[in-house]
């Protein structure tokens, strides 16, 4: 049995494992699919403290996840399908059928990001859509390419793009932008990036098995027109990763894990929430990792109260 299993390795659950285990309490992370989180798939972080010059995202992950072994924390690979919180130790189903019990869980899933639900969306994915501009980019040198979105991901997508592309254009379904003033004026700076609004996507459309187009709505005149374009990046939010979960812990209407104002506990005690999955207002690295700090410390108490507190015995 496990005193503390951490699932998923963004800024929150890295940071969680980085404090328990120097705190001794040597815990287990459950590494996904998607090693180190959404931060392995932006460009340079200019934000987190500490990194005057900004740091690359999957080397702030990977330097993280260093201080996490550092200390004694242990990986293994998987995919979490279910969780059994009946009565404690709880327990963690994989997918390959491997079942494991932990006295605390932190969850720490993350989110990934939102479609758009449009006909040949998914049908085109890695065909010319992308949700990944980090990713994706370098395939599109010299090309045109559509960047879906109003919000600071689509601003720092679309200028990261214009290292590759010919053109890129923001297509947006209103007119104001949500994003930060700082991001929207970096991208209206930028000479190479044209701009769509109030436009709502309606179809991907493809030729040959790859994207040629998108057909779109102006939504002030109601005038249908396919935009030609080489690639189209969605960048139109998130959504929490708690499909997992469903049942088990309380979720509100988008799906973020619940948790008491002001802290990383859930309804069930010796169950806490970090990152992304709980957090639908600040989504920041640091906010993150901060959060990870405070689920490693409520855990680390939650264990010197309970029934497993001598470990020896177990
Ligand atoms: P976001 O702020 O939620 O913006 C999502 C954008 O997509 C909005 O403009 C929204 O339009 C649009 N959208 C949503 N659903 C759509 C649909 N079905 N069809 C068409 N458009 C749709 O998400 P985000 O840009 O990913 O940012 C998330 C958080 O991360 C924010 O707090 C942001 O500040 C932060 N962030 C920060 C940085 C940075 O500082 N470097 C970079 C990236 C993200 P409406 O505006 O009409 O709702």
């Amino acid at each position: 049995m496990k005193k503390v299993l951490i699932i998923g390795t963004g800024p929150a659950g890295l940071t969680a494992a980085i404090y328990l285990a120097r705190a001794n309490l040597e815990p287990l992370v459950v590494e996904g699919y998607n090693p180190g989180g959404q931060l392995t798939t932006t460009t340079t972080v200019e934000n987190f403290p500490g990194f005057p010059e900004g740091i690359d995202g999957s080397e702030l992950m990977q330097r993280m996840r260093l201080q996490a072994e550092r200390f004694g924390a242990q990986f293994i690979q998987g995919e979490v399908t279910k969780l059994g919180l009946e009565a404690s130790p709880y327990q963690i189903h994989l997918s390959n059928g491997d079942t494991m019990n932990a006295v605390a869980i932190i969850i720490s899933t993350g989110a990934s990001a939102r479609l758009l639900g449009i006909p040949g969306e998914k049908e085109n994915m890695g065909r010319g859509v992308s949700t990944c501009a980090t990713c994706d980019g370098f395939f599109y040198r010299g090309k045109r390419i559509l960047v879906v979105g109003g919000g600071d991901s689509a601003m720092e997508e679309a200028n990261y793009l214009t290292r590759f592309a010919s053109e890129v254009s923001i297509v947006h379904r209103r007119e104001e932008l949500r994003a930060s003033k700082i991001m929207q004026e970096r991208a209206r700076k930028n000479p190479k990036i044209n701009w769509l609004l109030n436009r709502t996507p309606l179809e991907v459309v493809a030729e040959n098995e790859r994207v040629s187009g998108l057909r779109i709505r102006d939504n002030r005149t109601g005038v249908e027109e396919l935009v030609e374009t080489d690639g189209i990046f969605i960048a139109i939010g998130h959504q929490p990763n708690t499909a997992f979960l469903q049942g088990q812990l309380p979720l509100d209407e988008q799906g973020y894990l619940q948790v008491e104002r002001g802290s990383p506990r859930t309804s069930i005690p010796g169950i806490f929430a970090c990152g992304d999955v709980q957090d639908p207002h600040y989504r920041q690295a640091i906010t993150s990792a901060g959060s990870g700090c405070m689920a490693a410390m409520d855990c680390e108490r939650f264990l010197e109260g309970s029934a497993y507190h001598d470990w020896s015995s177990n």
